[in-house]
């Protein structure tokens, strides 16, 4: 039997809010890159995270991620440490800078960037005299990273830390919210994320003097004159007015969401937990809590009688979106020439990994349909 309705893998979740800020900026004009709700938006954003922490509202996350590289001093031809397993917009902006990113693999427990093989990489890089200017470690799918052996690492070298938390809004370790732990944190608000803008992002930022400078550098930076002058090269990276309105009301919604990401990937645990050959990204313990914004699961091909890809397309013949996991960096073309220091880790979790429907505004006949799917391809 088809499924008419299309079942997304994370779809944009509007609540009730939203569109009365949008109308409020309409109404008093404030139709630009700049006003009360971006200011507003970024205070609600502070205020969440609760480590006064200070926030820049971007156009998107990857934006955010090139700031923060600017800000950390990255220059041309300077070494900048990214973990594999992630979406491109995590490396990008280390070209956009002229840098040269060092990729390294993941660990099993969170499937986030090794510590044991980042320090291989520290040191590798020292000897050849280059010691790297940034450390960019991601915190996959919304599971929080091993912060603590990794800032301990970079704290022994010196190298500043910049916490890709565009998927992790929400999640936290030791009761401390993602992407506050670093130097720089940041947060993407596009469509599929945990909360949305329809596109968009924030810079996270220890302290005042750092924001505004993001602010700046994101305004096409304009020195303090009567006409236009610029002493710096800036950016048009500024989120717009209309939008931080929508941010507004997702921010009302935000924990309502998580819980719903949450008790869906509780469903499919309890759901699949008879089938051995299906594993989930898990919580390693008790101080980890992730917002899963993608359940993601391995799948044992010889066991389970059918790869992870094979599902995929079983799904997509029913109507169920699903996808693999992303291709590790040191695996993709344009980065065919950057180091890597690995283990097979990543690849393996590319291999035999699915990230399964996991939006908030899914129905329980959804998931339903996601788990039957499955079983279906469970060989007797
Ligand atoms: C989505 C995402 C980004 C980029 O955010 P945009 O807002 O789409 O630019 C960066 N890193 C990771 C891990 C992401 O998932």
């Amino acid at each position: 039997m088809t499924n008419n309705k299309k079942i997304w893998l994370s779809s944009p979740h509007m609540g009730t809010h939203e569109l009365g800020f949008i109308h409020e900026a309409f109404e008093t004009n404030w139709v630009a890159p700049l006003g009360p709700n971006v200011d507003n938006f970024e205070l609600d954003i502070a205020k969440y995270l609760n480590e006064n922490r200070y926030v820049a509202a971007l156009s998107s996350g990857t934006s955010a991620l090139h700031l923060a590289l600017v800000l950390s001093g990255v220059e041309r031809g300077d070494h900048v440490i990214c973990q594999s397993l992630t979406f491109s917009a995590s490396a990008n902006p280390i070209v956009y800078q002229g840098g040269i990113p060092v990729f390294v693999d993941s660990e099993t427990d969170t499937w986030n960037m090794s510590p044991e093989l980042m320090e291989e990489a520290i040191v590798c890089c020292m000897k050849m005299k280059k010691k790297p200017k940034a450390i960019i470690v991601v915190h996959l799918y919304g599971m929080p990273a091993k912060m603590e052996e990794i800032l301990k690492i970079a704290e022994k070298y010196e190298i500043s830390v910049i916490e890709d938390a565009a998927e992790a809004l929400g999640s936290s370790l030791h009761n401390r919210k993602c992407g506050t732990f670093s130097d720089y944190g940041i947060l993407s608000f596009n469509g599929n994320k945990i909360i949305t803008t329809s596109g968009g992002g924030a810079l996270i930022c220890k302290n005042k003097e750092q924001a505004d400078r993001a602010r700046f550098l994101s305004t096409q930076a304009r020195d303090n004159a009567p006409y236009y002058q610029h002493s710096t090269i800036g950016y048009n990276y500024r989120m717009s007015n209309i939008l931080a309105g929508i941010g507004r009301g997702q921010m009302m919604v935000l924990s309502e969401r998580v819980e719903k990401r949450r008790q869906s990937n509780r469903f499919y645990r309890e759901s699949l937990k008879d089938i051995n050959e299906i594993t989930f990204q898990s919580e390693p313990d008790k101080n980890y809590y992730s917002n899963f914004w993608l359940t993601s699961i391995l799948i044992d091909p010889k066991e389970f009688g059918a790869s992870s890809g094979q599902i995929r397309l079983a799904m997509e013949k029913e109507n169920i979106e699903s996808r693999p996991l992303w291709k590790p960096m040191h695996l993709q073309p344009v980065f065919k020439d950057a180091p890597f220091f690995g283990d097979g880790t990543s690849e393996k979790l590319f291999e035999l990994g699915l990230c399964i429907p996991s939006g908030s505004n899914l129905e329980e006949d959804d998931l339903v349909a996601v788990v039957n799917c499955l079983k279906k391809y469970k060989q007797k």
